[in-house]
């Protein structure tokens, strides 16, 4: 599954019919690129309700989901489901977390993420005692470090990177 191209199962694809079947016997991985593809065309309100059986055990999914909290408002549910990805995947600051937003960023585009940043009016990075919104966010220079992110803006940085493609 891993390896078929998102052209191969989106709606008209020749997988399609295989792959909604794994997606019903609620295979983890069909159960993420599903929830992605709906994402893009449905709303990250379908894709959250679509993953959440894949919380917290599938990294990414998990990832996402927490994502698309911050891209909604629903910043105490973000801050939750952030923590529990970090209690069962990566360290929110570490080069991993990283990588899978490059991942997240790469796979909502093959999906034809339609960069219409339609959530930026109710965008809400948490802010409370566990996941601070990073003070540092606008003191950085960019023209010198823009690729080298501090640590603690990584997660902000994916978040909004990811919030603008929807
Ligand atoms: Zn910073």
């Amino acid at each position: 599954m891993v390896n078929v191209t998102p052209c191969e199962i989106g709606n008209y694809g020749k997988f399609r019919q295989f792959f909604l079947k794994c997606v019903e016997v609620g295979n983890i991985d069909a159960v993420y690129y599903e929830g992605l593809h709906r994402s893009t065309s449905l709303g990250v309100e379908v894709g959250i309700k679509f993953l959440e059986p894949n919380i917290p055990t599938h990294g990414l999914s998990t990832l996402v989901v927490g994502i698309f909290y911050v891209c909604i408002g629903e910043d105490m549910k973000a801050s939750h489901v952030f923590q529990q990805f970090a209690v069962n995947h990566v360290d929110l600051r570490s080069d991993a977390i990283f990588e899978m937003g490059d991942e997240l960023e790469s796979r909502l585009s093959s999906f034809h993420a339609r960069y219409l940043n339609s959530h930026n009016a109710t965008f809400k990075f948490p802010d409370n005692d566990v996941i601070k919104t990073p003070r540092c966010l606008y003191g950085h220079d960019y023209m010198v470090d823009f690729e080298g992110i501090c640590k603690n803006c990584r997660l902000f940085w994916i978040c909004f990177n990811i919030s603008h493609m929807l």
